[in-house]
């Protein structure tokens, strides 16, 4: 038989769109290949289970070879193999008439319509300039086929002699990806799209290192694992296997925290295991971690608009034929079992730390530094997740014990609710620059929480919106009455012209701090109360704060630091440098001042006492009080 004919098909211009647009990376014509030599494969198998194929399987795996002398790259496979009818039916019209509808709509968005298309065969076109398909059906009584395509709409059809069942796809590589003919290549290629694959792949043989070079055994050179671990049932997993598996995928990570199995069969396909890795800092931050495979084939490690952004931070396989390939990221993004699939596995990853968390909550504790960054992301970013996570969601206090939301608010309710009724969550991001404050916090019988990570500025932020009548307001944010207002603090009687005398008295012993600035301010506290302090508002700093951190805020990046120095006028050193200055001029003012120590040592103390005192003026304080002893 020797058959000539013209692929069904209006346009004459279908490969140079394949070679343009089909796929933006042309790699990936190994991957289809392979694919379908194992979907044959398999077929064969499903066949022969249901007794439809009654002869011997035999050996089935795929072999890829090079033959550089001819320019050739061969995948061949010992599966179903096609007919020359099968051929003509699902080479020569199916894909073209998918090619048609593919011509018709890529005109509009052709990104989002690619992955719909079987024209996996088709992509081989992308590197070669002929293609060839020898083939033998494994039903009884058919002729083997030879099928060729020089890329022109025009393909040769001729019986020819093969020994095996199966299908040999012979690629012509062209002289612009002469690439696929190097051994490396294919393998880095092989071992990326095709490691997990069900059925043995072999390329070449094994080798080993003989007399101080590498030579080659009588051994298959298999390239994948056909079993890999999430393709296994969870109850026959023990630990070892999973973080073995684990270092398999990531050689040299340190250990994962724990791991989430996933198998869903209805109403979408997915299985998978998911990796908690230990997080030490931002630079851990590792993307890219998650591999997407669909029926053990690789397809992407970017899994941004399938994956919750904020679960991106996690390591593991995805395997989900419901997803669709080759498609840009926005359409992935709309597409409903992608959602569904999102949802499932934000779903299931809550349920396992609350798992975790229910039933080991010390373990979880330790875990939780590590843990942190990725919960609050996930509550930051993601309304359901947050519903969930509130339940296990920590605070720390500045003594390394954790509370839930719940808890905590348990804790401070009596002692930290203000006259107003707002509930009032005190925290310190820094324990060593803001020890007077905590102390002072802690001798009222307060709680401090320590909030120190890069996401706890924002956190502050959301957990004021989410609770209800609370506020968040760092211990150096005001003295320690305003801070918990718990009566009318009482009024401050000074005229205009004290206040005047007063701030100049301050202000002019005050060392000039770099881009730093202070604001006096006057409160009518306790006598004993301290007569100095130095806050920061707790708007201003994290406006400046949020600034530091993201572009678009540069108005109050700008700023100086602005500090208010709380003069307590009830204090008796106070009150008696206000007496001192009284109806005084400027000059005059700041002469006093100059000489007075107690203004100094007042303003030194107030400044060491907030981390705030260094240099020279730190060195001028220390000198004074050498020469007091
Ligand atoms: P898809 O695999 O998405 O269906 P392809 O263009 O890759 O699209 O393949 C078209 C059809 O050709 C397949 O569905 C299959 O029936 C047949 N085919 C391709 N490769 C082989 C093979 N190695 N053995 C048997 N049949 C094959």
């Amino acid at each position: 038989m020797q058959q000539n004919g013209k692929i069904g098909v209006t346009t004459e211009n279908i490969f140079p769109i394949i070679k343009k647009f089909l796929y933006s990376d042309h790699e990936i014509f190994l991957r289809e290949l392979v694919s379908n030599a194992v979907d044959a494969t398999q077929k064969l198998k499903t066949y022969a289970s249901l007794g439809e194929f009654k002869g011997e399987l035999g050996e089935l795996s795929v072999t890829v070879k090079i033959d550089k002398d001819n320019g050739t790259l061969t995948i061949s496979d010992k599966g179903i193999g096609m007919t020359s009818e099968e051929i003509d039916k699902y080479i020569n019209q199916i894909a073209f008439s998918s090619a048609n509808e593919f011509l018709d709509k890529y005109k509009k968005d052709a990104n989002s319509i690619i992955g719909h298309f079987g024209l996996g065969f088709y992509s081989s076109f992308m590197v070669s300039k002929k293609v060839e398909i020898v083939t033998k059906s494994f039903k009884e009584g058919t002729d083997a086929v030879k099928w060729s395509c020089d890329g022109s709409p025009e393909y040769t059809i001729e019986t020819v002699e093969k020994a095996d069942r199966g299908t040999d796809i012979i690629l012509y590589i062209d002289d612009e990806n002469k690439n696929f003919l190097e051994k490396g290549e294919i393998d880095k290629l092989l071992k990326k799209y095709c490691r997990f694959l069900p059925v043995p792949i072999v390329f070449g043989k094994k080798t080993e290192w003989k007399d101080g070079k590498s030579v080659e055994t009588d051994e298959d050179n298999v390239i994948n694992d056909t079993n890999p671990l999430w393709t296994l049932k969870p109850a026959d997993l023990k630990d070892e296997d999973y973080k073995k598996f684990y270092q398999d995928l990531y050689p040299f990570s340190d250990e994962p925290m724990f791991w989430i199995h996933l198998n869903v069969d209805y109403p979408f396909k997915l299985t998978g295991i998911l990796y908690f890795p230990q997080i030490k800092s931002n630079v851990d931050m590792n993307r890219n971690k998650i591999q997407l495979y669909s029926n053990q084939v690789f397809v992407t490690d970017s899994v941004e608009g399938i994956v919750p952004e904020f679960l991106t931070l996690m390591h593991g396989v995805l395997d989900s034929p419901d997803i669709p390939l080759n498609v840009s990221r926005s359409y992935l993004q709309s597409d409903q079992n992608v959602k569904k699939i999102s949802n499932h596995i934000t779903k299931k990853v809550a349920d396992r730390l609350e798992e975790i968390f229910k039933n080991d909550r010390t373990q979880y504790e330790e875990k939780w530094n590590s843990l942190k960054l990725f919960i609050e992301y996930g509550m930051l970013t993601d309304d359901k997740f947050y519903d969930r996570a509130q339940k296990f969601c920590l605070l720390k206090n500045v003594n390394s014990k954790a509370f839930t939301f719940e808890e905590y608010k348990t804790l401070i309710l009596s002692n930290q609710t203000d006259k107003d009724g707002n509930i009032i969550y005190l925290y310190a991001n820094n324990k060593d620059e803001q020890y007077s404050y905590i102390r002072t916090a802690e001798d009222k019988g307060y709680d401090v929480i320590l909030f120190d990570g890069q996401l706890d500025v924002h956190m502050a932020g959301m957990l004021e919106q989410k609770f209800e009548k609370s506020r968040f307001v760092r211990v150096d944010a005001d003295t320690i009455d305003n801070l918990i207002p718990k009566e009318d603090s009482k009024e401050v009687t000074l005229t205009d012209r004290q206040k005047e005398e007063l701030k100049e008295a301050f202000i002019s012993q005050i060392p000039t701090i770099d881009k730093t600035e202070f604001i006096v301010d006057y409160k009518a506290l306790d006598e004993k109360a301290q007569p100095i302090q130095i806050t920061q508002n707790e708007f201003m700093r994290r406006m400046k704060e949020m600034s530091a951190m993201q572009t678009g805020m540069g108005f109050y990046g700008e700023m100086p630091n602005s500090y208010n120095l709380v003069l307590n006028v009830e204090h008796p050193l106070i009150k008696n440098i206000m007496r001192e200055v009284d109806g005084k001029e400027k000059e005059a003012v700041d002469a006093y001042a100059a000489e007075n120590s107690n203004i100094r040592q007042l303003i030194d103390l107030a400044l060491l006492s907030n981390g705030m005192l260094k240099g020279e003026a730190l060195n001028d304080f220390v000198k004074r009080n050498m020469e007091n002893i």
